[in-house]
């Protein structure tokens, strides 16, 4: 009698395993190379498993309960926008029946806004000022304090943008000080043929004590162009979308609008930053810079696409309507009342203090983020609980992004539309589970 031989199991066909995993939504080409993959790995019981993960290698929406209102690793102003499936006027005149501006509706808009002749839309800020400086300096020299000769968030260094555009670094004044005489002396030197002034905020570090900078006022006297690249994009210090006063978090923070009415002859900005709308980068200011801008070959390179400038469209209309604080989601962030974001913590912890004994209501502090006023928080509230649970409530659908210290984990309201409270109290209740 012969022993019994054990039939070895075969493995399937790649498109059979494939196919089993159409359930994780991804398409079918994507599931036979993870098929492929696990079969060779001689894992097919992680096949699922790896769809799984592809599929949150993906752009996905998530809460976020981190208390950072632009959180530049999630997509920076979280923005609402619809468009048709319709051809739409990007480059077309409709009195004239002819081609139009690409930078004509949106650019009247925002120039309305910041109290500006002319602005134009390029792909994001570090590509307003590639383009500023390309259009009005290449080949020339512009003066920079060295205490703006800063790097900004992932790699927009200004020294390095200033090479790339072709134009010469002139360092003015010192780290902490630099007097309008600085500039001047540079400016007068032999040799210098300044182009512009620029001037950076520097965003996201300051320098405390003994400092001294120029403003735009003093700058716009030394009788060549005042170029401001202001970055976070607060359109009007005075913030008359707002119902109250302008918040004292944004104290410290330059204002496009109060930028050009001190003189600057330029401003630049991001539009996913304070502006709260879409990435893109905004130049507005005097008519004939902004043309020169234009007509520079870069602008084709860095034009934004018709989806962007139709987004970038309603942001404005909702300055110019006062809807911002509703109809701007990074507004409708920063208005919120902490007592109602009190309310919203305390209903989360009554909904999951079953599976969550030791979740509390709490107040915490906010970060506007995007390198947005440094060092600087706004009153908030939300939820505090024992345990570092940030894995279990990011592999919740849809994720939730929170933040944790010594072994707690924090999530705060601000951050978060009060439609997802429920999609957080789900994950805290799948967190418990896990
Ligand atoms: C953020 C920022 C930039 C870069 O803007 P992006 O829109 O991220 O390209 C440049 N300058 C300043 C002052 C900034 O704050």
């Amino acid at each position: 009698m012969s022993a019994p031989t054990q039939e070895p199991q075969r493995p399937p066909s790649v498109d059979a395993l494939a196919r089993s995993l159409t359930r994780s939504g991804l398409p079918h080409p994507i599931l036979v190379d993870i098929a492929r993959e696990a079969i060779e790995a001689g894992d097919v019981e992680s096949a699922l498993a790896r769809a799984r993960a592809y599929r949150r290698t993906l752009l996905t929406p998530v809460v976020n309960a981190t208390g950072v209102l632009l959180h530049t690793n999630l997509g920076r102003a979280p923005l609402r926008h619809h468009q048709e499936a319709a051809a739409q006027t990007v480059e077309f005149d409709l009195a004239s029946g002819t081609r139009g501006s690409r930078q004509r509706a949106v650019g009247q808009l925002l120039a309305r806004l910041c109290g500006a002749e002319s602005a134009m839309v390029v792909n994001n800020n570090a590509a307003a000022v590639l383009l500023v400086l390309a259009a009005l300096s290449a080949g020339r020299d512009v003066p920079v304090s060295r205490g703006e000769s800063v790097e900004i968030g992932g790699s927009f260094r200004v020294p390095e943008v200033m090479e790339q555009s072709g134009a010469r670094l002139v360092d003015v004044g010192t780290t902490n000080r630099t007097r309008l005489d600085d500039y001047r002396r540079a400016i007068d030197a032999p040799g210098v043929d300044a182009a512009m002034v620029l001037k950076v905020h520097p965003s996201n570090y300051r320098v405390e004590g003994f400092v001294e900078e120029t403003t735009v006022r003093e700058l716009a006297t030394l009788g060549v162009p005042v170029v401001a690249d202001i970055g976070s994009g607060l359109i009007d210090a005075n913030c008359p979308w707002l119902p109250g006063a302008p918040p004292a978090w944004l104290a410290e923070e330059p204002a496009a609008r109060q930028s050009i009415a001190d003189g600057a002859d330029l401003v630049t900005f991001s539009g996913d930053k304070l502006l709260g709308g879409p990435q893109a980068g905004i130049i507005a200011g005097r008519r004939d810079l902004v043309e020169r801008c234009m007509r520079h070959p870069l602008a084709r390179a860095v034009r934004p696409g018709g989806l962007v400038l139709a987004a970038l469209q309603e942001t404005a209309l909702a300055y110019l309507d006062k809807r911002a604080v509703t109809d701007v989601p990074f507004w409708a962030m920063v208005a919120a009342p902490v007592a109602d974001l009190r309310r919203r913590a305390d209903a989360i912890v009554a909904a999951v203090g079953d599976v969550h004994p030791s979740a509390a209501a709490t107040a915490m502090d906010s970060l506007p983020g995007a390198g947005s006023a440094p060092g600087i928080t706004m009153a908030s509230y939300g939820l505090e609980l024992d345990g570092d649970h940030l894995g279990a409530l990011r592999a919740y659908e849809p994720p939730v992004i929170a933040r944790s210290r010594d072994d707690r984990t924090m999530l705060d309201l601000r951050s978060v539309a009060p439609d997802d409270d429920r999609v957080v109290i789900g994950a805290l209740r799948a967190a418990a589970a896990s």
